[in-house]
């Protein structure tokens, strides 16, 4: 049963990190709506009221936040679960949880968690459940090597949490990730890619003479061209793969179980394709091209190893012509 008291909710919200929802992440390039107006509009039809949610609290999706807002929400490996776990100790559907009032928000929150003939099991507060339990408040589950907490949040909460932590991950120009959440995704990837003996590539895309166009046309405009680039990177990548504004005008790329080879295509696909999209502004198209360097983790990499040798790659792409991908190891 849910705590009405509010002290105790904001201690246990303070407990869980002031991490978001990606669901509720907009597109790279669109009006970031992580201010207060953007979260009110978005959460306008949800009832007031207590909601349970999820808090992934390790691996790759720490922090991310899931409301569960339907009668059952399944768990586990496959990209369709409501929940994805990205694990190969989770099953592909592995668990359930079932919200029995889920149609009466005004109602506090009723709900099972259920194990779905998992391999490696599903455990609640480190033991392995054998039928559906009930769970509360800041329970923990442990799906795979995932832990998940439960916790129950009113919408206040829900919007200042989600508010505060577009605001620590996000570059709000871009709407893209920011560095620092780049730097915590690749800490995962590299230990993973490393563990499991697998691939993982990086890319630093660098736009070519963007002082020119600040100087010509005003930073406004420079603004939009960021934007713009955002935008048709990130329609490019997969699914699986991540990008972030790394800094000013330069973008940083990770991209998971591809070869060198691969990864180099991808950077040539993302050249061609800025190349053949100007930022058309009113009668203005203005031609933007980027130069990229890709490297692919190598044993005893650490981030900064990575990033300066793409660096590298891409200063020569920069001294040798722009508008060029370069590669190596
Ligand atoms: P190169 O081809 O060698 O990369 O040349 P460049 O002009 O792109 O590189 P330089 O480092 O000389 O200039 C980068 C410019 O990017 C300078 C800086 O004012 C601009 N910049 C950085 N962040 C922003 C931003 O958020 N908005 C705008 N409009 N400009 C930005
Ligand atoms: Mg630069
Ligand atoms: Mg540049």
């Amino acid at each position: 049963m849910p705590s009405n008291d509010a002290d105790q909710t904001k201690t246990k919200m303070d407990e869980s990190s002031t991490q978001f929802d990606t669901e509720a992440r907009g597109a790279a390039g669109s009006d970031a709506s992580d201010t207060s107006s953007g979260l009110l509009k978005r959460y306008k039809d949800i009832p007031n009221g207590y909601r349970p949610i999820l808090i992934c609290m390790t691996g790759s999706r720490k922090g991310v936040r899931h409301k569960i807002d339907k009668k059952h929400t399944i768990i586990g490996r496959t990209q369709l679960a409501d929940f994805p776990i990205h694990e190969s100790a989770a099953s592909r559907r592995h668990a359930r949880i079932i919200y029995e009032n889920y149609d009466r928000p005004e109602e506090p929150p009723v709900c099972y968690i259920e194990d779905l003939e998992s391999k490696n099991g599903t455990e609640l507060n480190g033991r392995e459940i054998n039928a559906i339990a009930p769970l509360k408040e800041r329970d923990r589950l442990m799906i795979g090597h995932t832990i998940l907490g439960y916790f129950i949040r009113d919408l206040a909460e829900l919007m200042h949490d989600e508010f505060l932590y577009n605001n620590a991950t996000r570059d709000p120009l871009t709407n893209l990730d920011n560095r620092q959440q780049m730097i915590s995704h690749l800490k995962h990837f590299m230990a993973r890619a490393q563990r499991r003996q697998t691939q993982f590539c990086f890319l630093v895309a660098d736009v070519d003479h963007f002082k020119n166009i600040n100087d010509t046309y005003g930073h406004l405009v420079g603004d939009e061209a960021l934007k713009h680039l955002a935008r048709l990177m990130q329609d490019e990548i997969r699914e699986t793969d991540f990008i972030a504004r790394w800094g000013g005008e330069e973008f940083a790329i990770g991209v998971a179980d591809s070869t060198l080879h691969e990864a180099t295509m991808l950077a040539d696909r993302l050249r061609v394709k800025i190349e053949g999209n100007p930022l058309k502004l009113n009668d203005l198209a203005l031609p933007l091209t980027v130069s990229i360097g890709v490297t692919s983790l190598q044993e005893g990499d650490t981030i900064d190893k990575l990033f300066q040798r793409a660096d590298r790659y891409l200063y020569e792409a920069k001294v040798s012509a722009r508008n060029k991908v370069v590669a190596g190891n």
